[in-house]
């Protein structure tokens, strides 16, 4: 028998009526340099692409001060985006905490925050096509930091089942190939993503994570300056553009096109410093 849920106090609406506050204000976060933000939108010179293909991962590689593109080519088409120190695989994009700084969503001028102790920008975006969305009448957005990635576990938890181009499998696939390691050590250093194109909100009457059609069109793109050397890995979700069900072979896919290039902020890009926190833990 489900329980009755307990009754609201005299006071709820009061209680509900506080004012939020902003977890991290954001004044005193350390702003992209508007010189390099426009630098890094100059004199690009295509050295490097790779074509992902529909329910695949690809990897590439980024230097410091180089701009990565992510477009839609064809079709509608989310990508799952994971980014990692060139130098040191443990250091990586840490999807929870940009979540926490800069919102359930990103666009240009807001940055890829690297896990801790690092805890550092790994990437800026510079352009984004679709920032134009905003946010919708349902709450959804472009370019999330809420979903994890589709996985075959909860594939199989909810569904059951074996399903094997999820993204989290393709992106492992994606790094073990890249890199040499074994498929299960190459797996555990798959993490959350930036969901590329990806339109998703949360419902405000049961709070859960949604998604709907992704409105990118073949030509959109989103810029990112590399912060640090990257190695960088994405997937275009067996999803296609999300608007009905992933973790399958049946949505509609494309290809997703990762350029690199160099820019006028290429020369002599100066990495930022790790975070100054002393890692002595109260010690
Ligand atoms: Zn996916």
């Amino acid at each position: 028998m489900p329980q009755t849920p307990p009754s609201p106090p005299a006071d709820a609406e009061a209680r509900r009526a506080i004012a939020p506050v902003i977890c991290y204000p954001v004044d005193t976060l350390p702003a992209p340099d508007p010189a390099v933000m426009a630098a890094a939108r100059e004199g690009l010179v295509k050295q490097a692409e790779v074509l992902v293909p529909p329910r695949e991962a690809r990897c590439f590689r980024v230097a410091a001060g180089q701009v990565f593109r992510i477009t839609s080519v064809e079709g509608p088409q989310v990508g799952d985006l994971n980014l990692w120190n060139a130098a040191d695989l443990s250091d990586r994009f840490y999807s929870g905490k940009t979540r926490a700084l800069h919102g359930t969503h990103v666009t240009t001028g807001d940055r890829l925050w690297s896990s801790f102790p690092a805890l550092r920008p790994m990437a800026t975006i510079v352009a984004d096509t679709l920032e134009w969305y905003g946010i919708d009448e349902f709450g959804g957005s472009v370019h999330d930091v809420i979903g994890t990635r589709c996985d075959p576990y909860t594939h199989n938890l909810l569904s059951g089942g074996q399903y094997h181009h999820c993204c989290h499998s393709n992106l492992t696939r994606a790094l073990a190939d890249e890199t040499g390691l074994p498929l299960a050590e190459a797996e555990r250093h798959v993490h959350d993503v930036l969901n590329v194109f990806m339109c998703t909100g949360f419902t405000r009457d049961t709070g859960q994570y949604f998604m709907k059609a992704s409105p990118v069109l073949p030509g959109d793109h989103i810029d990112f300056l590399a912060e640090i050397d990257l190695l960088g890995a994405l997937s275009a979700c067996p999803g296609g553009d999300c608007g009905a069900e992933h973790s399958s072979d049946t949505a509609p896919c494309h290809p997703l096109l990762v350029e690199v290039f160099d820019c006028a902020a290429t020369p002599g890009h100066t990495p930022p410093p790790v975070n100054g926190y002393d890692r002595s833990h109260g010690r």
